[in-house]
């Protein structure tokens, strides 16, 4: 593929910066600069078998992201052929987190809308001798099937005839038959060397009510006959699956090419009859390479056994990998799209590191969190030479990089809350903070002092003493003498306290999924990946909304609990640390 085609849609290929170049988009340049389409219709699929993780995110940005940049469109399609598995809770979870992440699609659709022209067409392949009803047990399919070495038989009810088999597909969609008893079987080539076209199962009978279409169907499209002809009824133009999908695009081609919705208007009369439209465009498929990133699991079951097993706090844990749980972890939808957009698009399997993920969100919130001021492990400052509630309001610039964040006032006093850490007896090597009888600038309110450490009976450190340099308020001349460190702190009088909840990484090891000496991932969670301390927080930070994220300065990047927040009981959860902790682990 050569990066000097012709341009197209206003966009040179000269100016289009690297991430946008993956070889998925230079199809669809290429695609539109041919005339092969005039516009460009993709879908996000997802089955509503569970939450959108962070691997679906990757395929949201990629699928709206080309459908935005090329003019085109995107729908959203529930596939929707497992009932067994599926529920309307997921349904409406799907539809927020896509939004969230910013993208609207097209038309919202269903697997579960084009039953009938599904079933519709599986009674054409019937009549062309393409397909036939068989009965052999699940077993005796995968007996009759083959190996990779070996060439499949064929089934002894292969050869029905036509009559037979559309009576006896009736009569399964009629009901009239257990489940598992038969199937229907596209008929391909038993001895092909892609298992995938050995007479596949494109219906099976399953008595299951459906969450959308409750108890009309008793028996249920296979997925591959299903998304493929969903792509052709919605007029696809590209169909972006993931590589494992790579051996099943012969089949997916012959099931379009077969049932050739395009040229049999019998077939998509039932849309017709729903009001939609007819499209003709031939969907191609073309695979990339799925998320996978370290210290984290990804796959859907066993996010759900997470859940089931208690080993999180819910689908919406901030720990999990889950839109829902990275949104209230704090993530925005704009270092999610950064991140996908870092992660790019391409054929090779591979293993992103969890710090590219942190690395996206840092840079995202470094412009757009407020800062503020919070105590997370409090140690008490009194500052003995202000008088007995003395108390003022010192301004302090919101960002320090963008003046358009403003201002706010922080109250001031003589009682203090400082960080714990930020305090040492006797100091370690190269310390620059707090000690007994040293000096430190307390972040735009002067210069204090140390004086005298109280101790309770066991000798832990219970408050400091000291004073405050009234001479090295910011500006004054007695501001400028050179002092070691400068520490953040609130007014124990003003400062609310809070419920923080510190966060970290939900598995401690790498490759979660390593299954080696009998463990499982369950075996690989991180203690430490959940602390819940009470600090303190500036009634700035106490007074937001849920959901702002801020900047907690020298501790974090924190946001407001979606749920729990309030501004009289606040909580806040650690969304990443300033610095990357585990790169020296
Ligand atoms: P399952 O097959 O267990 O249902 P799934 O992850 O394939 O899991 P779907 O709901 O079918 O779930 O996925 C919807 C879309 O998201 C598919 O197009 C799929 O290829 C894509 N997708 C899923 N996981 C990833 C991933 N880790 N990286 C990129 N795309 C993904
Ligand atoms: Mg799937």
């Amino acid at each position: 593929m050569s990066e000097n085609t012709a341009p197209n849609a206003g966009t040179a290929p000269e100016a289009t910066p690297v991430e946008k170049r993956d070889f998925i988009r230079q199809i669809v340049r290429e695609d539109l600069a041919s005339g092969k389409h005039t516009a460009i219709k993709t879908r996000f699929p997802p089955e509503p078998n569970g939450y959108l993780h962070i691997g679906h995110a990757k395929s949201i940005c990629l699928n709206f992201g080309i459908a935005g940049e090329f003019s085109g469109v995107c729908n959203l399609r529930f596939d929707d052929t497992n009932p067994a598995r599926e529920d309307p809770e997921y349904v409406a979870a799907i539809q927020d987190d896509v939004r969230w992440l910013g993208f609207e699609w097209n038309e919202l659709r269903h697997a579960s809308d084009y039953f009938d022209a599904y079933y519709l067409g599986a009674q054409k392949l019937i009549r062309d001798g393409k397909a036939y009803v068989c009965d052999l047990s699940a077993e005796e399919v995968r007996a009759y099937r083959g190996s990779l070495t070996e060439p499949g038989r064929e089934s002894p009810y292969r050869n029905r005839s036509v009559e037979e088999n559309l009576d006896l597909f009736a009569r399964m969609r009629a009901g009239e038959f257990a489940d598992g008893s038969r199937t229907l079987r596209a008929k391909i080539d038993m001895a092909s060397g892609n298992i995938n076209l050995r007479d596949p199962a494109i219906y099976r009978i399953k008595h299951v009510e459906h969450q959308n279409t409750g108890n009309a169907w008793p028996i249920y499209p296979m997925y591959d006959y299903a998304h493929a002809l969903g792509d052709a009824l919605e007029g696809i133009t590209h169909s972006l699956c993931t590589l494992e999908f790579e051996d099943h695009r012969p089949l997916y081609d012959w099931c379009v090419d077969n049932v050739d919705f395009a040229n049999s208007p019998e077939l998509t009369q039932p849309l017709v009859d729903k009001g939609l439209p007819r499209e003709a465009a031939k969907p191609r498929q073309i695979e990339f390479s799925r998320l996978n990133i370290n210290y984290t699991v990804m796959s859907k079951r066993k996010l759900m056994a997470l859940v089931t097993e208690n080993l999180v706090d819910g689908w919406d844990d901030p720990r999990m990998p889950t839109l829902q749980g990275l949104r209230r972890r704090g993530y925005s939808p704009a270092a999610m799209r950064l991140f996908a957009e870092r992660v790019g698009i391409s054929k090779q399997n591979s293993l992103i590191d969890f710090s590219v993920l942190e690395g996206a969100l840092r840079e995202d919130l470094d412009s757009a969190a407020a800062r503020r001021m919070a105590v997370v492990e409090p140690l008490k400052f009194v500052l003995t030479n202000l008088a007995e509630g003395h108390e003022e309001s010192l301004s302090f610039a919101n960002h320090p990089k963008d003046e358009s964040f403003g201002s706010r006032q922080v109250p001031f006093g003589r009682e203090l809350w400082i960080e714990r850490e930020d305090f040492a007896e006797v100091p370690p090597k190269g310390w620059k903070r707090l000690v007994p009888g040293g000096e430190i600038r307390l972040r735009g309110a002067g210069i204090a002092r140390v004086d005298e450490v109280i101790k309770d009976d066991a000798g832990n450190v219970v408050e400091l003493r000291g004073w405050l340099d009234p001479e090295s308020r910011p500006g004054m001349e007695g501001a400028n003498r050179k002092v070691k460190g400068t520490i953040h702190w609130v007014s124990a009088q003003h400062a609310v306290a809070a419920e923080i909840r510190l966060y970290d990484r939900l598995f401690s090891v790498e490759n979660p999924d390593d299954e080696a000496d009998g463990k499982t991932y369950r075996d690989y969670l991180n203690p430490e990946s959940r602390k819940v301390v009470t600090g303190y927080v500036e009634p700035a930070a106490a007074s937001a909304a849920p959901e702002t994220s801020f900047q907690f300065e020298r501790t974090g990047y924190f946001v407001a609990d979606r749920y729990d927040h309030r501004a009289d009981r606040p909580v806040f959860n650690r969304s990443v640390t300033l610095r990357d902790i585990w790169a020296s682990k």
